[in-house]
Parts: structure tokens; C-alpha cells; sequence
């Protein structure tokens, strides 16, 4: 850790004990800010840094819900509103059962870098519940997502947070908490939550933004090296919303995305993933991934295992934190894997950011490689706000242009601060000096 940012990382430490998540988050971002504050004395004469470090509000709750059979359940909400500098708090909810405070502040801190990057004037935040929605009934998702709404409308409003969906929470989920929230409130106030329905205020795209961003961030990656997806192998995990749509959107630029996996294992088909089956077998049925591979014959499932054994040029991981280690990231370079580019929340441990380094292999933090979702949520807030709705070719240009941008953003910011190329520093201190800027100027609030 440089030393100019040694200090802030120790109180971050202390003060936020056995967080991990958060301190490997916070350390990243640290690590890449000691070339701003050497330019920048004034960021550290008024403590910019640890002002953004430390969350503006944070909000534990009981969520208590009955299941079908009448048995009470109670979970533990969260909503952690880290900066509110660039626009009202912005950042979904995620319900899974490792969710606890850790989690839930490192997304919101790298969300408030995000947000800052795709230039739009959103905060940053992120919320959810260590509620599992596996195997759950439609009525237990609904009971519970009513409960959840019922503490957490206090807290929300489209001037002051706005959350959306994330891991386990898709637009089932959305509805039922949007509906909830207009009965307590008695207000249509749709730009309160994003990824709402198509009929009732969602905006076209948002559904496949996270993915297609990730995949117009690649190919501008690509580009920068003067190669194309065009015969590209590619490498996605996951196959939720980020996953399924970074399939389609690769396959429409010319690469071949041959595997994609869930918490079961992985599935690899040399002629390409079948988006129809894809789609079929994890939106429509709500299935495992092995199912996918006993409708298609070219198709193979591995049970457990590490879909980062699959040879590829380009990997694109979707699923979740820390999903691919050092001796993942080893093994991916020594088959030539060429790329990496984050289309989930920091998938990457440091060991592996570290073997990429050292490989040469070009790297896209999620931070700025998945910042489609959040763009898009934008672009959905404006069409509530103005009463209006865009086509797909609209709202896709618009995505398409708010991703290239963050890509020249990044690769601009690292040049400028001597790392020419080095895309984790590009962002970091791109989004920081966004956010700082207005921090500064809002005084000491
Ligand atoms: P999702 O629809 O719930 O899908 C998550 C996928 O990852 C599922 O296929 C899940 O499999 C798999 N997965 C979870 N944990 C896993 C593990 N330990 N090993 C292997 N597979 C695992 O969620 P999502 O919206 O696609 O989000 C994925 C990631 O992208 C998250 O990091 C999220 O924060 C990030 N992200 C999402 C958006 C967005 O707009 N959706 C935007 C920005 C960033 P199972 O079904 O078996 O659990």
C-alpha cells in the first residue's frame, strides 16, 4: 500500500472490522489514488478520501415473513446509502444468503465509482437481504418482498434512492416491491425503483444492459489492440441476467461464447451457446444448467469444477465476488486467454488481478466493464421523469455510447496518470476525481 494512503486504509481497517469484502474493495480503489492525491494536496487537506470511504447512512432491519406452510422466518434487510454527491443514491438489491454488511458496503462503494463513471448524475449505494429465494414460491417471494418494502420505503424516493435489481432480484421481484411501495405511499412515482416491467414504466434494455455493456466494453478493448470479436473464444460464467445477455450481445459482435455455468458446475458446447435453449432453461423454467446440456447434443455439463479450465481467448466473469482466484487466473493464461473483462462485481480476487498483471493479459474492472446496468437504470429514470419511452435502437445507441465512453474515460485517466493501459487505475481515479469534485464543492456535509 503506498505509504500517502497507508493511514486511511488502517482506519478503514479498524474501524470496520472483519468486513473483508469491503477493506479488499476499499484497498483496490486506495491503491490506484496515491498518484491523485500527490497532484491533488487539497483532497487530502479536506479528508476527500476517507469522507468517501465512510458510507452517509446505513440501514440494518428485520424482515420477519411467513412461508406457505405458515412457518415464521426472519431475515435481515440492508440498505447502505454510501454517496449522495453526483445524484440520489443508485444501486440494486441483492437477496442471497451470504449477503451481510461486508458484502453489501464493498457494492456500494465500488457502485459510487460506477455511477461517477457512466457521467450521469447518480450516488451510489446498494442494498438487499440475506433472504433465499431458491425454491421459494411465487407467494413467498411476493409475502416477502412486501415485508421488505414495508421498512425500506421510509428510506426511498426518487429524489433521494432509487434501487434496483441485482442477484436474486430480477423484475418478478421488482414489481412486487414497486407495488408495495404505491400502497404505502399512495404514489405512482415510478422512478423510485429501475428494472421495473415493460408495461408499467421499465425502459427497453435495461433487461439486457449489464451484458451488452460489458460486451461493447470488450470489443472497445479489442479495439484499442487492433482485434475484433470476430473468431474470438469466449469464456462467460454465470448464466443470469449479466450472463445471458453478454452471450447474446458477443454472439452479435462476431465472438462464440462456448461456455457458461451456475453454483451446479458448467457447461461447454463447441458450436456456440444456444441463446434459445439459454433463455428457455434459466428465464422461462427457472432451471439448472446441466438441463441445458440434455437438450443440446453438442453440449457437455461438468459437474462442480472450474469453467475457468476452458480454453478461451476472452473471459467475461458473471456470476459473482471472487469467483475466479490466482490459480484460476494461472490457468487461464497458460491457455491464452488474452482478456479478462469484469461483467460481475469484483469476480476477481488481487492474486488473480495480480497473475493477469504479470501475464499482459488486458483487464476490464467490473467497475467499468458492467456499468451498462446503472447507465441504463439512468436512461429508464429519464423516461419516468420526462413521461416518455424510447425505442430499443434509442436506448441501446444510447447504452453503446455511454460504454465507449467510460472505456475512453478509463484508458484516457490511466494515460494521463502514467499507466498507460492499465484500465483497473484508469477507472478508479477517473470516477474518484468525478466524485471528489463534487464533495468538495457541496462543502463539509
Ligand atoms: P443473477 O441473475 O442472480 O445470476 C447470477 C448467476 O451467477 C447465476 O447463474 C448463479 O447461479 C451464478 N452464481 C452465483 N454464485 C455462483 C458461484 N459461487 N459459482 C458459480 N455460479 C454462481 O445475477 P446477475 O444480475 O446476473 O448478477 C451477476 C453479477 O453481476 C453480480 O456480481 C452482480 O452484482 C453483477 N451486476 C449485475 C448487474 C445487473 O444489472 N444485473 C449490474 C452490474 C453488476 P445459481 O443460480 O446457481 O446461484
Amino acid at each position: 500500500m503506498p505509504p500517502v494512503v497507508e493511514q486511511i486504509y488502517d482506519d478503514v481497517l479498524r474501524r470496520n472490522p472483519g468486513e473483508v469484502e469491503f477493506h479488499q474493495a476499499v484497498r483496490e480503489v486506495l491503491e490506484s489514488l496515491a498518484v491523485v492525491l500527490t497532484r491533488h494536496s487539497e483532497y487530502t487537506e479536506m479528508k476527500t478520501v476517507e469522507r468517501i470511504c465512510e458510507p452517509e447512512r446505513q440501514i440494518i432491519f428485520r424482515v420477519p415473513w411467513q412461508d406457505d406452510r405458515g412457518e415464521v422466518h426472519i431475515n435481515r434487510g440492508f440498505r447502505v446509502e454510501f454517496n449522495s454527491a453526483l445524484g440520489p443514491y443508485k444501486g440494486g438489491l441483492r437477496f442471497h444468503p451470504s449477503v451481510n454488511l461486508s458484502i453489501i458496503k464493498f457494492l456500494g462503494f465500488e457502485q459510487v465509482f460506477k455511477n461517477a463513471l457512466t457521467g450521469m448524475p447518480i450516488g451510489g449505494g446498494k442494498g438487499g437481504s440475506d433472504f433465499d429465494p431458491k425454491g421459494r414460491s411465487d407467494a413467498e417471494i411476493m409475502r416477502f418482498c412486501q415485508s421488505f418494502m414495508t421498512e425500506l420505503y421510509r428510506h426511498l424516493g426518487e429524489y433521494t434512492d432509487v434501487p434496483a435489481g441485482d442477484i436474486g432480484v430480477g423484475s418478478r421481484e421488482i414489481g412486487y416491491l414497486f407495488g408495495q411501495y404505491k400502497r404505502i405511499t399512495n404514489r405512482y412515482e415510478s422512478g423510485v425503483l429501475t428494472g421495473k416491467g415493460l408495461g408499467w414504466g421499465g425502459s427497453l434494455v435495461r433487461t439486457e444492459a449489464t451484458g451488452y455493456g460489458a460486451a461493447f466494453f470488450a470489443d472497445e478493448m479489442l479495439q484499442a489492440r487492433g482485434e475484433s470479436f470476430d473468431g474470438q473464444r469466449v469464456v462467460i460464467s454465470g448464466s443470469g441476467n449479466v450472463a445471458v445477455y453478454g452471450v447474446e450481445k458477443v454472439h452479435q459482435l462476431g465472438g462464440t461464447a462456448v461456455a457458461c455455468s451456475d453454483s451446479s458446475g458448467y457447461v461447454v458446447d463447441e458450436k456456440g451457446i444456444d441463446l434459445d435453449v439459454l433463455k428457455q432453461v434459466k428465464e422461462v423454467e427457472r432451471g439448472r444448467i446441466g438441463d441445458y446440456a440434455d437438450r443440446v447434443a453438442s453440449a457437455t455439463f461438468v459437474e462442480g469444477g472450474s469453467i475457468w479450465d476452458v480454453p478461451c481467448d476472452l473471459a467475461i466473469p458473471s456470476a459473482t465476488q471472487n469467483e475466479l482466484d490466482g490459480d484460476a487466473a494461472t490457468t487461464l493464461a497458460r491457455n491464452g486467454c488474452r482478456y479478462v473483462v469484469e461483467g460481475a462485481n469484483m469476480p476477481s480476487t488481487p492474486d488473480a488481478v495480480r497473475v493477469f498483471r504479470e501475464a499482459g493479459i488486458a483487464f476490464a474492472p467490473g467497475k467499468a466493464a458492467n456499468a451498462g446496468g446503472v447507465a441504463t437504470s439512468a436512461l429508464e429514470m429519464q423516461q419516468n421523469a420526462s413521461r416518455d419511452r424510447w425505442t430499443f435502437e434509442h436506448t441501446e445507441a444510447r447504452l453503446e455510447e455511454v460504454m465507449r465512453g467510460i472505456h475512453a474515460r478509463c484508458h484516457e485517466t490511466a494515460e494521463e496518470y502514467g499507466s498507460p493501459g492499465d484500465l483497473v487505475l484508469g477507472a478508479n481515479v477517473a470516477g474518484f476525481l468525478q466524485v471528489a469534485e463534487a464533495v468538495h464543492a457541496l462543502g463539509l456535509v
